[in-house]
């Protein structure tokens, strides 16, 4: 090696100087010691690379200080953790999907600390089958025949097309072929799961006629998909439920239907018109429903599937089961969630409170919040706005929810300044834009979130002066 690398290499400062800064010891809280070293050393590694291949000629200790810092602030931020969701996107699957019910995550906690009759008969001492509960649950609220439950939705509509069409053909409208979540795609899955995809109709119509020429003996089901966030309009034409369920009958095949979100409750008298049920669909002859967990159900991810007997005992003998197998917390919480929706508690289910609030209830929420801001922050525009939330998860996109907001702009920060700011805050703060203003939608925030966010926005406030 010669001599000038050598020298810029030797004047370094070492991994123990640079762990001995106080500044360093705010991460190993958060990240442990180990992790932070590993940090550390994978920056100095790098920078040495750099010198000893020419493009660095002198290094600063404030560089690379800073550079060990950026990068632990990186890993921090990808932590798993809390953070305020003021979008007013109620199913928001980027920010977890739905939040918990109280009582929900207390059996959760009871479960995960101890053992449990998770496969055990408490009746007969003997072994038991897991999910019994939350099956029978399922069962009650929907009215079908039975019930099963996988990891998510996903896994659901798969074990479906795989348990009951492996090597035969499927038909689904070209207008529901759709993809959900950017990886949730409905002709890849059906690939997966082994089945003969057939597709009937064009984009944005199709007839009874459609499904009734595209039946042959090879195949096996029709499987109709909720169309999620994807809305064709105009002119337009599908298939109705009952007509299909017919179809299906007479020809001697399986309708299943993914119905992505699963309503459980009627939600017309909040001003929700339009979704089916899922007891619904059960009645009008579907033979298998499949919808998730952490969407307006408000549980833990998970696929519920419902429908006949005969049809679920085929997925639960079937191996590929075994892969998509519900964990235990998982069960816990969605047994605790499904028994508030069978006392018809929905209140205490935060998703569907939230996607049922009133309008006044909202406006109240936002006056008081706003109120307290420019208290705070008597040199900032604040005001409540009106504004529309969304339910998300991909139910009932053509209904935006009336809410209420707290538009803030402050007088020295950019809004992306404000923005980047409260992200990095604890906990972090997300919020939507409107020209030179932050919105702060009420809906969707939780107990203690207005505190969040004054704290958050004082504290900005006190950042600049
Ligand atoms: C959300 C959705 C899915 C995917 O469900 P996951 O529980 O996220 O796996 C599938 N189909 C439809 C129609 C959906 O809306």
């Amino acid at each position: 090696m010669n001599d000038p690398f050598n020298a810029i290499l030797r004047a370094l400062p070492s991994m123990d100087s640079l762990l001995a800064k106080g500044w360093i010891s705010l991460f190993e809280d958060e990240l442990g010691r180990s992790a932070v070293k590993s940090i550390a050393s994978e920056a100095m590694d790098e920078l040495r690379k750099e010198i000893i291949a020419g493009q660095r000629m002198e290094v600063e200790e404030n560089a690379i200080e800073e550079e060990i810092r950026r990068r632990l602030e990186v890993r921090v931020k990808m932590k798993l953790k809390p953070l305020v969701n003021a979008t007013g996107v109620v199913v928001h699957t980027n920010l977890g999907r739905s939040p918990l019910a109280q009582e929900a995550i207390e059996t959760v906690a009871s479960i995960a600390r101890s053992y449990s009759n998770l496969e055990y008969d408490l009746s007969g001492g003997s072994r038991g089958h897991r999910g019994d509960h939350v099956e029978w649950l399922l069962e009650r609220i929907t009215g079908a025949e039975s019930a099963l439950v996988v990891n998510n939705n996903a896994g659901a509509v798969l074990l479906a097309l795989s348990a009951l069409a492996k090597g035969r053909e499927v038909i689904v409208s070209r207008g529901e072929l759709v993809e959900i979540g950017g990886s949730f795609r409905i002709p890849e899955i059906l690939e997966l799961s082994g089945a003969k995809l057939v597709e009937v109709g064009t984009t944005n119509r199709t007839y009874p006629k459609d499904y009734q020429s595209a039946i042959t003996d090879q195949t096996a089901l029709i499987l109709k998909v909720h169309p999620s966030n994807y809305r064709i309009v105009g002119f337009t034409s599908s298939v109705p439920r009952s007509t299909l369920t017919d179809l299906a009958r007479q020809s001697g095949l399986y309708l299943v239907e993914d119905l992505g979100s699963g309503v459980l409750e009627d939600l017309t008298e909040s001003g929700l018109p339009g979704e089916p049920t899922v007891s619904e669909c059960i009645k009008d002859g579907v033979d298998l429903v499949t919808f998730s967990g952490d969407k307006l159900l408000g549980g833990p991810q998970a696929g519920c599937i419902v429908g006949r007997r005969d049809l679920l005992d085929r997925m639960r003998s079937y191996p590929l089961l075994r892969a998509l197998r519900t964990d235990k917390m998982t069960l816990a919480a969605l047994e605790a969630t499904l028994s508030l929706h069978m006392r018809g508690d929905w209140s205490s289910i935060p998703a569907l409170a939230m996607v049922t609030a009133s309008a006044e209830d909202l406006l109240s929420r936002a006056e008081a919040l706003a109120e307290k801001l420019k208290k705070e922050l008597p040199s900032w525009r604040v005001s409540v706005k009106k504004v529309y939330d969304v339910v998300g998860g991909g139910a009932f996109p053509e209904h935006p929810l009336e809410g209420y907001a707290v538009a803030v702009a402050s007088p020295h920060m950019s809004e992306e300044e404000l923005c980047d700011f409260l992200r990095s805050f604890k906990p972090p703060i997300i919020c939507n834009v409107s020209g030179k203003s932050l919105l702060f939608h009420v809906r969707t925030l939780l107990l203690g979130d207005e505190d969040h966010i004054e704290r958050a926005l004082v504290e900005a406030w006190g950042g600049e002066r």
